[in-house]
């Protein structure tokens, strides 16, 4: 019986297994479990996160049916519903949101009771929440940390930095969405946090998928911002979502 403690319920988006789609994990079959909620407002966002009164729970992995669950679940209930996934097909758990790390306590909570060595554990973060990092720091093998470049005049430099320091215990990379307006000067601020905290962490520019008027870069742009990033790191990768062109979820 899990140990629940204050902790009880977590509200919970969406569970199904499909390819992940972005970043050098590409390919991989994972279980998705998606989490509510988020503390940005990104301008290129695609997600809903908003808390849904029911969790959609693929029932057979890859098969695309849902049932629905009223929300929120509790942490023994998420656990079993996890469980009926086969994790022996499946190369790690994405934890993904919106930002799942404002549930740090019930995922870490959660985590405590899955076995490493059946499923690792890959966080998809925005990279903002330092302190909530640590309550699950020890139970993630891999973190997908975006660099969110400033937006609505918020900028996030001092928080990814704390992030990715943090991070440098775990198998971690990092990812930059760009569009063909990115300014110069917040591409160069990431690469330099980047390479201050460690030039080997790699990064992958990731050129967004257009949407409400925000466009791709064109194929100069990502010749030349990806020299620019080699200028001072060691591995730097261009890579698109390919779930989208793979019509994956
Ligand atoms: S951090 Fe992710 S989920 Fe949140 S607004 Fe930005 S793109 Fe959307």
């Amino acid at each position: 019986m899990m140990q629940q403690e204050k902790i009880t319920n977590l509200p919970v988006t969406e569970i199904f297994s499909s390819i992940q789609g972005e970043g050098p994990y590409v390919g991989v079959r994972q279980i998705f479990l998606r989490l509510p909620m988020c503390n940005l407002t990104c301008p290129y966002c695609d997600t809903e996160t908003r808390e849904p009164e029911k969790l959609r729970l693929e029932t057979v992995p890859g098969s695309r049916i849902f049932k629905e669950i009223e929300n929120p679940v509790s942490l023994t209930q998420l656990l079993g519903l996890l469980q009926t996934y086969d994790f022996s097909m499946h190369h790690s758990l994405s934890i993904t949101g919106g930002e799942p790390l404002l549930w740090a306590k019930e995922l870490g909570a959660l985590l405590r009771h899955i076995d490493k060595k059946k499923l690792r554990i890959y966080l998809e973060t925005n990279g903002t929440l330092p302190n909530q990092l640590l309550e699950v720091l020890p139970m993630i093998d891999i973190i997908s940390m975006d660099i969110k470049l400033p937006f609505a005049g918020r900028s996030f430099w001092n928080e990814h930095e704390s992030f990715l320091k943090l991070s440098q215990q775990k198998d971690v990379f990092v990812k930059i969405v760009v569009d063909e307006d990115t300014p110069l000067k917040d591409l160069e601020k990431s690469r330099d946090l980047i390479a201050k905290v460690n030039p080997m962490v790699q990064t992958i520019l990731q050129p967004v998928t257009k949407t409400r008027g925000i466009s791709t870069p064109n194929p100069r742009q990502l010749l030349e911002w990806q020299s620019l990033f080699l200028k001072k790191l060691n591995n730097v990768r261009v890579i698109p979502q390919t779930h989208v062109f793979m019509g994956q979820l």
